[in-house]
C-alpha cells in the first residue's frame, strides 16, 4: 500500500476553487459529501463515563432525526456517556432515552454524528456495508442500461463502451454519509469525508474489491472538509496498481483522467447529461466554455457542430488535458481556441473587444461551500452572469451552474435574473438542470442537491 500524505505533495491544481481566494492552486474542494454547515461549535458536555457510550439530545432535538436527516449537529447534542473516541459506532438516543438510530462520532466535527442506520436491530459491520454498497451498486446497474460494474451488467443491452464512468456511491444519498466512490473504466476512486467512513476503510476496500474487481482503488481523502472533520489529508493506492493512463468514456467521448493530481475525483462526473444537452444546442453556433477544466463541454460542443468554442481555465494542467483530449477524439482542432484566464479578468477583456457569442456555458467552482458564504458567493455569481448575459448576442443561450451547497436552487435563479435586468436583456428558463441519476438526493438530506443549472434564451 502506498500512501503519501498531503503535506507531502506538491500542490497540484484545485477544483472549483473559491472566488474569494484567488490563489486556487493551492485549494482543494470536493462537492457533496463536505456539505457543512455555519452552526456554532459547542463542544458536547461528557456525560456519565462508566456508561455505556452513547449520544444523549437535548429535549426536542431528536426532531430532525425523526425526519430522516442524517446529521446530528453538536448544538442539539446535551452529553455523550461513555468514553468514545471518534468514529466509533454510538446509539443516539431522545431525551427520554428512547432509540432514535446508530451514528458515527465524531468528537471534531460540528457534525457530532452521522447516521448509519434507523434501526435498533442492525449491526454496523462489515456485512452492513457490504449490503449498502451493493445496494448502491445495483441501483447504478438499473438506473443505467450501459453499465459495466464488476462484471454485473445494465439490463437495457446500452452500449456500455459508450459511458464508462459514474459515481457508485454519492455519501449520504446513498446511505453511507461521508463516502464517495467514483468508477473510470477499471479504476475506482475512493474519497472519505467522515470519521465514520474513515474507520471502515479498509473494509469498505475490501468490498468495493471483491464487488467491482477494478484494477486499482486509488483515495483521494483531500477535501477541504475532512480538515473540518479533524481528519488529516490522504492520497494514495489502497489496492492494485494505478495504470498509468486512465480514460473515462462518456457518450462515446474519451477524456483523460488524472486520479491523482487532477481535481475532484479526476473528473466532474455531475456534468454528463448537461454536457450532452450542450452537443444538441451547439450547431452553428460560436461557444464560450468558462471554467472549461479538461475541456468537457467543449467537446461536446465541437462535436455538436460548434462554428467555434472558446475554453478558458485558469489551470494550466487542466489545459494541457484539455487539448490532448480533443486530439484523442479526433475533433477539429481549427474549431478550438484555450485560454489560461481567471474568467472574472477574462470576460471583461472581451466585453471591452465588443466581442460576442452564440452559446455561453459558466460552470464555475464552489464560491460557497457552507451558508456563511452566500453573499459573497452571490456577487460572484452575479458578476459572471451579468457578464455572460452582455456578451451573447441576440438569441443566444446562457448555460449557467453552481454547485455550492450555501446557494439554494430558488436563490441562484434569482441571482440570474438580477444579472439579466442589471446587463439590460429579456431571458427565458428553457431548462432546469441538476446532476445525474448517479448522484441522486436522498429526500430527507436536500444537501445533497448541490449542483442546478439553468439553460437561458436571451430574447432575439
Ligand atoms: N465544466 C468543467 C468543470 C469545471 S470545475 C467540466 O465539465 O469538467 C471548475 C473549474 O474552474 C476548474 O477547472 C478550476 O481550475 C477553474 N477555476 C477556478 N477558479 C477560476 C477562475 N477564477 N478563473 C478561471 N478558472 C477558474
Amino acid at each position: 500500500m502506498t500512501e503519501k500524505t498531503k503535506s507531502k505533495r506538491a500542490p497540484s491544481t484545485p477544483h472549483r476553487a473559491s472566488q474569494g481566494n484567488r490563489d486556487f492552486r493551492k485549494r482543494r474542494e470536493s462537492r457533496p459529501s463536505d456539505v457543512s454547515t455555519s452552526q456554532p461549535r459547542s463542544a458536547p458536555l461528557t456525560g456519565n463515563t462508566a456508561a455505556q457510550p452513547a449520544i444523549l439530545l437535548n429535549a426536542g432535538r431528536e426532531k430532525s432525526l425523526l425526519r430522516r436527516h442524517p446529521w446530528v449537529f453538536s448544538g442539539a447534542v446535551e452529553r455523550i456517556d461513555g468514553a468514545p473516541a471518534s468514529g466509533d459506532t454510538l446509539p443516539v438516543r431522545d431525551s427520554d432515552g428512547k432509540f432514535l438510530a446508530w451514528a458515527a462520532y465524531n468528537s471534531a466535527s460540528q457534525i457530532t454524528a452521522r447516521v448509519w442506520s434507523w434501526r435498533e436491530d442492525e449491526t454496523i459491520d462489515a456485512d452492513f456495508f457490504r449490503r449498502k454498497i451493493a445496494s448502491a451498486i445495483a441501483a447504478r446497474i438499473h438506473l443505467f442500461p450501459s453499465a459495466s460494474v464488476g462484471g454485473a451488467r445494465g439490463e437495457g443491452g446500452g452500449n456500455a463502451t459508450q459511458n464508462t464512468g459514474m459515481r457508485l456511491i454519492h455519501a449520504e444519498s446513498d446511505n453511507l454519509p461521508g463516502l464517495i466512490v467514483d468508477q473510470y473504466g477499471e479504476v475506482l476512486v475512493m474519497q472519505i469525508g467522515s470519521a465514520g467512513a474513515e474507520r471502515w476503510r479498509d473494509a469498505i476496500a475490501d468490498i468495493l474489491q471483491e464487488l467491482c474487481n477494478p484494477s486499482c482503488i486509488y483515495e483521494r481523502s483531500d477535501s477541504d472538509s475532512r480538515t473540518l472533520e479533524g481528519l488529516e489529508l490522504r492520497c494514495g493506492v489502497l489496492r492494485g496498481t494505478l495504470p498509468e493512463n486512465i480514460e473515462v468514456i462518456e457518450h462515446g467521448l474519451r477524456f483523460k483522467v488524472d486520479v491523482a493530481e487532477g481535481q475532484k475525483t479526476g473528473f466532474y462526473l455531475d456534468q454528463r447529461d448537461n454536457r450532452a444537452l450542450t452537443e444538441t444546442l451547439s450547431s452553428g453556433r460560436d461557444v464560450l466554455n468558462c471554467f472549461c477544466y479538461t475541456g468537457g463541454f467543449s467537446l461536446y460542443a465541437l462535436r455538436g457542430g460548434a462554428k467555434s468554442v472558446l475554453s478558458m481555465d485558469a489551470s494550466a494542467d487542466a489545459l494541457h488535458i484539455a487539448a490532448q483530449n480533443l486530439t484523442r477524439n479526433g475533433l477539429d482542432e481549427s474549431r478550438a481556441g484555450w485560454q489560461e484566464a481567471d474568467v472574472f479578468v477574462a470576460l471583461r477583456k472581451l466585453r471591452d473587444q465588443g466581442r460576442s457569442f452564440d452559446l455561453i456555458i459558466l460552470d464555475p467552482p464552489k464560491f460557497a461551500p457552507t451558508a456563511a458564504f452566500t453573499e459573497k458567493a452571490a456577487r460572484g455569481y452575479k458578476d459572471i452572469n451579468l457578464l455572460g448575459f452582455k456578451l451573447l448576442r441576440p438569441g443566444g443561450l446562457l448555460f449557467t451552474y453552481s454547485c455550492s451547497g450555501g446557494i439554494s436552487e430558488e436563490l441562484f435563479q434569482k441571482i440570474v435574473a438580477g444579472a439579466a435586468l442589471d446587463a439590460g436583456v429579456d431571458a427565458q428558463i428553457i431548462h432546469y438542470l441538476h446532476a445525474g441519476a448517479d448522484h441522486p438526493v436522498l429526500l430527507s438530506f436536500p444537501e445533497g442537491a448541490y449542483l442546478k443549472g439553468l439553460v437561458l434564451r436571451v430574447a432575439g
